[in-house]
């Protein structure tokens, strides 16, 4: 963050007072810029771009002492009391229509201060690439026939001429040279000669290269929804005709039927002639999912991060002209620019997937709340293990909560049994799998059922140490141990990717047989090849998921049965719906639990509660072995009984004694740099300035640090980290925003 230059020291020309008097004002634009200086700065808008000109459009504007044309974005246009000549003009405006709405111009406006983030750099998160480039338009030239076509006129015609003059009159729309050989048949020189005689006209219009001709089959038709789903939507249905801003948790357990009730709100909302908007974790938007919004809602659009350019704008237009009904994709999807909204649906919306981790760092469940309140719509948050900020709001009676305890056909939730490591006699050839789960695995695809293996690490072993000085091979950039991948026989840091081939000697030492311990997916996959040579299995981790369409493929072949074991990360634990999975094993709860993260027990909660779930979805009952060092945890407890409000309560009390969300807001605020002592100094001055701002303001804000972030050195550079507590957002960002304003920051350093 800079605060770079004031306006004043860009303007150079001072206007004396004797120039200044009361009708002296002007039409000006407020712009915003990407790169510092942010602005926003006004510029004097002059008659021909009087007329064009409106928020939301980019434009042509000079900057600084020099006047190098820069493009910026134009935010608002107002009259403004001030002398025209003080201002420097607009030199052009680069659109013909807003890229998007005032409700997202606000949004944004309230995004740059929640989050603090320059405007500019939210206008380029919110408004894709693709959008603001035009990707994908084309001038293109539409042929219709002249307005005083004669009888006469046609009878000259050859009878091809004839033939094309007829459709375009038939049709009544001008028509692209191309769609004209398509409908007609006819060639191209037909239509110039046409063009040269006069009896077609053209006009050009910037448009789409290709047409976008969305296809969609018949609907299916509802399912008829049981006790707890008709509740559920009923209770929805009256948010959403009250109009106004108002968000329901469906707090529903793992098949119970939440996408039924989502895609039945829906409908409701598209008949009342509103659009929705659905965000899921990006993982879960599998093509199955997809499938079933399309077959049941027809007209949707999907967004995710593989497309192109000229599609994500193409779809951008089509949402905008309000040509869709549904939006679906992960958390920017929240942007869509529907132009009637009427309800949101977050699923999973525990997921850290929500929240964006480069600026502006936004949880799109919170600029979801903002949105529902501008355009006063309902938004249904579903999980089975609902976030603790969530759940308290429900308590709380900010959130309405309908609940769906139930499985669809009343369908029991699988067994879960704890195998407490620590008892267990693991010699190191049987490896990470014990005996009561290797044999739970035996059984199982015995009585034809399948199997889920979760373990939440990837690569083979997780640390290369040196069995005689322990010292470990570490990333010489990030401080973090590296994880030895036997796939390319490498030693890789999991954070910023240096590779290595895998040290033979200890670098502390020169002992010369270091030791692999740990272990990571391709570890258990070695080992369950190993121990049950006959079982077909598949690894599903971000290391074998790297090309487009593999998902898919794995996914097709366990769901046909031919594979018969799938383990993998997190990736498999959420939204698989695959009735003949009868066992899931946790290979290591405990992988989350031990994190410097206040949210690692409600992680591991969730993780094993969601993949619990994958079992037992079908007409035989399911078992959970979860694997566990630490037994006696309450998130681990919880999990196997499957009791969300056990977990919540302590939890949230736990919370409460330390002061972290819900119960406060915490900001985080992290310094980077490559001296480890001026970085040191520097967040130590950083925190000084915090006291004094926080004594001066007279607010109550807890701070902790600086010192060294867990991730204590990243990517080459130092890290300290400084976190700040205090009861309301407000207060937070009021301190930062004095600092801000006080600190002087290094070039060499960024926080
Ligand atoms: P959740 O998202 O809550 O885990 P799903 O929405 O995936 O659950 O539903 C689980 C399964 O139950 C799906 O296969 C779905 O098609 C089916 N299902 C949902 N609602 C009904 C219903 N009312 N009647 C019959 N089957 C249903
Ligand atoms: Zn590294």
């Amino acid at each position: 963050m800079s605060s770079g230059p004031q306006q004043g020291d860009l303007f150079d020309r001072d206007i004396p007072p004797w120039e200044i008097d009361a009708d002296c004002q002007c039409w000006a634009a407020s712009i915003v810029f990407s790169e510092p200086p942010h602005g926003p700065f006004s510029y004097r808008i002059d008659p021909p771009i009087q007329d064009v000109l409106k928020p939301g459009m980019r434009v042509q504007v000079p900057l600084g002492r020099g006047n190098r044309s820069v493009t910026g974005y134009c935010i608002d246009v107002s009259m403004v009391q001030q002398h025209p000549n003080s201002l420097k003009a607009v030199l052009s405006v680069e659109d013909e229509k807003p890229l998007c709405s005032s409700h997202l111009l606000k949004l944004m406006q309230w995004m740059s201060d929640y989050y603090m983030a320059s405007l500019g750099q939210v206008f380029e998160a919110v408004v894709p690439v693709g959008v603001r480039e035009a990707a994908g338009v084309k001038e293109i030239l539409l042929l219709q026939p002249k307005s005083d076509l004669l009888v006469q006129d046609l009878e000259k015609l050859t009878a091809k001429q004839r033939q094309v003059v007829d459709y375009l009159v038939q049709t009544g729309e001008p028509m692209s040279v191309e769609q004209l050989k398509e409908a007609t048949g006819v060639s191209v020189d037909v239509m110039q000669r046409l063009r040269k005689s006069g009896i077609l006209v053209g006009q050009t219009v910037r448009s789409f290269a290709q047409a976008h001709a969305p296809v969609s089959g018949p609907l299916q038709p509802p399912a008829a929804l049981n006790v707890d789903q008709r509740q559920a939507l009923q209770q929805i249905k009256v948010a959403i005709d009250s109009r106004q801003q108002q968000t329901i948790l469906l707090h529903g357990i793992t098949g119970s039927g939440k996408t039924e009730v989502y895609i039945q709100a829906i409908e409701y909302v598209i008949r009342l002639g509103l659009q929705a908007i659905v965000l899921v974790p990006e993982i879960s938007l599998t093509p199955q999912t997809r499938a079933r919004f399309q077959q049941r809602l027809g007209k949707i659009a999907v967004l995710h991060s593989h497309m192109t350019h000229v599609e994500k704008h193409q779809q951008w237009q089509r949402i905008a002209a309000g040509e869709v009904s549904v939006v679906i994709g992960p958390r920017s999807a929240i942007f869509a620019p529907v132009p009637k909204l009427g309800l949101i649906v977050l699923d999973e919306e525990h997921e850290p997937s929500f929240k964006q981790e480069t600026i502006p760092r936004y949880h799109a469940r919170d600029v979801a709340s903002y949105r529902a309140m501008l355009e006063q719509c309902t938004v249904i948050l579903g999980s089975a293990t609902p976030s603790l900020e969530s759940w308290q709001r429900t308590i709380d009676g900010r959130y309405q909560c309908a609940a769906m305890p139930r499985r669809i056909h009343n369908r029991p939730l699988p067994d879960v049994e704890i195998i407490d490591l620590r008892l267990q006699k693991m010699s190191p050839q049987a490896g990470s799998i014990s005996r009561p789960l290797a044999e739970a695995i035996v059984q199982t695809v015995r009585d034809d059922g399948q199997v889920i293996l979760l373990l939440n690490r990837r690569g083979f072993a997780t640390a290369i140490q040196c069995p005689k000085c322990g010292s470990v091979a570490n990333c010489p950039h990030c401080d973090l141990a590296l994880t030895f991948h036997q796939d390319g026989n490498k030693a890789v840091c999991h954070y910023c990717d240096y590779q290595i081939p895998p040290p033979p000697r200890c670098s502390t030492c020169d002992f010369d047989a270091m030791q692999y311990g740990g272990t990571g997916t391709q570890r258990l996959e070695e080992e369950v090849k190993r121990r049950f040579p006959s079982i077909s299995m598949a690894r599903m981790d971000s290391d074998t998921m790297r090309k487009p369409g593999s998902h898919e493929k794995v996914l097709n072949a366990f769901r046909n049965g031919e594979i018969k074991l799938l383990l993998g990360t997190q990736m498999i634990a959420k939204g698989l719906d695959f009735p003949n999975v009868l066992l899931v094993g946790v290979v290591n709860a405990d992988t989350a639990l031990h994190f410097p993260d206040f949210r690692a027990a409600e992680r591991t909660f969730q993780l094993v509660t969601q993949v619990a779930g994958r079992t037992g979805r079908g007409e035989r009952r399911g078992l959970v072995l979860v694997q566990t060092y630490s037994p006696e945890h309450p998130a681990i407890m919880a999990a196997s009984k499957h009791d969300f409000h056990t977990f919540a309560k302590g939890e949230l009390i736990h919370r409460q004694r330390l002061g972290y969300p819900p119960w406060g807001s915490l900001a985080r605020v992290i310094f980077r740099g490559e001296l480890e002592e001026k970085l040191e100094a520097f967040a130590l001055q950083w925190t000084q300035l915090t006291e004094r701002a926080i004594a001066a303001v007279g607010v109550d804000c807890r701070l902790l640090g600086p010192a060294a972030p867990p991730l204590a050195k990243l990517r080459g550079k130092y890290r300290q980290h400084l976190l700040m507590q205090a009861a309301e957002p407000t207060i937070l960002n009021r301190l930062l925003r004095q600092v801000s304003t006080e600190i002087k920051t290094p070039e060499d350093i960024q926080w």
